[in-house]
């Protein structure tokens, strides 16, 4: 398959975070894939709460890929009404970029253990291959056997023998990529905040150099 291949990352990014910007590297460089889109999410079925506005967390999305060509910055959750669904924006990703192109959505592995959770979530395979992030001494094969059983049963139907396996079809697999440990978390870093303590080191410099001029995250415990 000669199509380039696409990586897609999707969050809340309230913050991002250098864990979600080594994931999506990560990937690009083990799958070798061409580009990766990061999209901020809108109103996320999943999550009430969030603490920085959907433009504050887009700014400082498009802050932490300036640096990196190969990392796109993807507005179109922030701008859609209601509530949106990963399936959804892969339906519209999939009639933008073609039928034959490989897709490939990028999770952490707690995201994946959730997966069977998510709305229309067996639609997902047939839009894009899964790439998970197995964290170093968190093993995926482990904790997938505790997992709910239709996952189980998709993992084990679905796991790819190698991550290059993305440019073998245009969706389908799942990909298993090892990642170093960054225990580093959107809300570890809210708190952080909250208690005065530096942001440096965890996320890109101009991230915080952003959310300490907005004055964001400043009254969370
Ligand atoms: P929060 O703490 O608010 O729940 P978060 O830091 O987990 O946020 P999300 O936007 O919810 O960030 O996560 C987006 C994706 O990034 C998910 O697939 C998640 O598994 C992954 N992810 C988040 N933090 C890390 C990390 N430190 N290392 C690898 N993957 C991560």
């Amino acid at each position: 398959m000669s199509q380039q291949a696409i990586g897609i990352l999707g969050g809340t990014f309230d913050p991002i975070h250098n864990g979600h910007l080594r994931l999506a590297q990560e990937a690009l460089e083990q799958c070798s894939l061409d580009a990766i889109r990061i999209i901020p999410s809108g109103t996320p079925p999943h999550r009430n709460g969030l603490h920085a506005n959907a433009q504050q967390r887009l700014a400082m999305a498009k802050l932490a890929v300036q640096d990196n060509p190969a990392f796109v910055l993807d507005e179109r959750e922030i701008h859609r009404a209601g509530p949106c669904y990963t399936v959804d924006t892969l339906t519209e990703l999939r009639a933008e970029l073609g039928a034959q192109r490989p897709l490939c959505l990028l999770m952490g592995g707690d995201a994946f253990l959730q997966l069977h959770t998510w709305h229309n979530w067996k639609q997902l395979f047939e839009l894009a291959h899964i790439a998970v992030m197995q964290r170093n001494g968190r093993p995926l094969g482990n904790a997938i056997e505790q997992a709910d059983t239709s996952l189980r049963d998709e993992y084990r139907a679905r796991l790819a023998p190698a991550p290059q396996a993305v440019h073998e079809s245009p969706a389908g697999s799942i990909l298993v990529l090892d990642m170093p440990t960054l225990e580093i978390s959107a809300t570890a870093i809210r708190n952080r905040c909250a208690q005065g303590g530096s942001l440096r080191y965890l996320v890109p410099d101009a991230v915080a150099h952003y959310i300490q001029s907005h004055h964001l995250y400043t009254g969370i415990c």
